[in-house]
């Protein structure tokens, strides 16, 4: 399976800072092709240009989230058939920012990863537990009761990938054990065998306050098969220590 090191640039960038970020990785990439994927999410505004900075360069594109119709009356919003002519490849779906700040719940999810795959789209679904779920001992069971509520049913394996973020550790500089993350992955494995064919070949990526200074050991873990950066994929040789920690 090739690791898949992502960038969530969230709601951050103008065209000038973007582009340069762009740029500057596919720069890199060109001079020494990686082993593992690279993909970056910028705002919509930025979906454009970033393509055009990263052509012929091998990295990928994707949007920060999608509707779950193909189109119509939504005003703001944009499907992914939209993504897919943009030039995407993947599509983030479930991130917590989301599902906390619009109110989406699993059967929303799972309805907007489901058009992402219609699109031919990878869907990334991402799950992960509040702090008050972790003190209450619940991971586990929010993050298997978040899969199967927002995993379609009867994906195509390389439609999917699923990206465990604990809500606690994004943007806090606080990370899990590596044997906390090692738990909730391998439980996310056995959740995804009994959902999906071809379980074993969809990718599970960390993300949580990833830094250079952690990739290396969390990236070594059984089942975690790269990651999702949000702050550190904004400053390119952070990103870039990143995607070489993961191989
Ligand atoms: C994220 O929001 O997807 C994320 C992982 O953020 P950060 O790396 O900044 O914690």
């Amino acid at each position: 399976m090739r690791r898949l090191v992502a960038g969530n640039w969230k709601m951050n960038g103008l065209r000038a800072d973007g582009v340069a970020l762009a740029r500057d990785l596919a720069g890199r990439v060109k001079a020494a092709p990686r082993a593992s994927e690279l993909l970056l999410c910028p705002p919509a505004t930025l979906l454009a240009p970033v393509a055009e900075a990263i052509a012929g360069s091998g990295i990928a594109l994707g949007g920060q989230d999608c509707h779950a119709e193909a189109k119509g009356a939504h005003t703001g919003d944009i499907a992914a058939p939209m993504l897919k002519d943009a030039g995407c490849a993947y599509v983030l779906v479930g991130h917590s920012e989301r599902r906390r700040g619009h109110h989406e719940d699993d059967a929303a999810v799972r309805a907007k990863a489901a058009a992402a795959a219609a699109a031919g789209l990878c869907a990334i679904v991402c799950v992960g537990e509040t702090a008050a779920e972790r003190d209450g001992g619940r991971t586990e069971a929010v993050v298997v009761r978040q899969l199967r509520g927002s995993v379609p049913p009867k994906p195509n394996g390389a439609r999917l990938a699923i990206a465990y973020e604990p809500v606690w550790a994004i943007g806090t500089g606080r990370t899990p054990t590596l044997r906390d993350v090692a738990g909730v992955h391998a439980r996310i494995r056995a959740a995804l065998r009994e959902l999906v064919a071809e379980a074993d070949g969809v990718r599970i990526l960390y993300g949580g306050s990833v830094t250079p200074a952690n990739a290396r050991e969390l990236l070594s873990i059984a089942n975690v098969d790269g990651a999702l950066v949000g702050g550190a994929s904004l400053v390119a040789d952070d990103f870039w220590s990143i995607a070489q920690a993961c191989g």
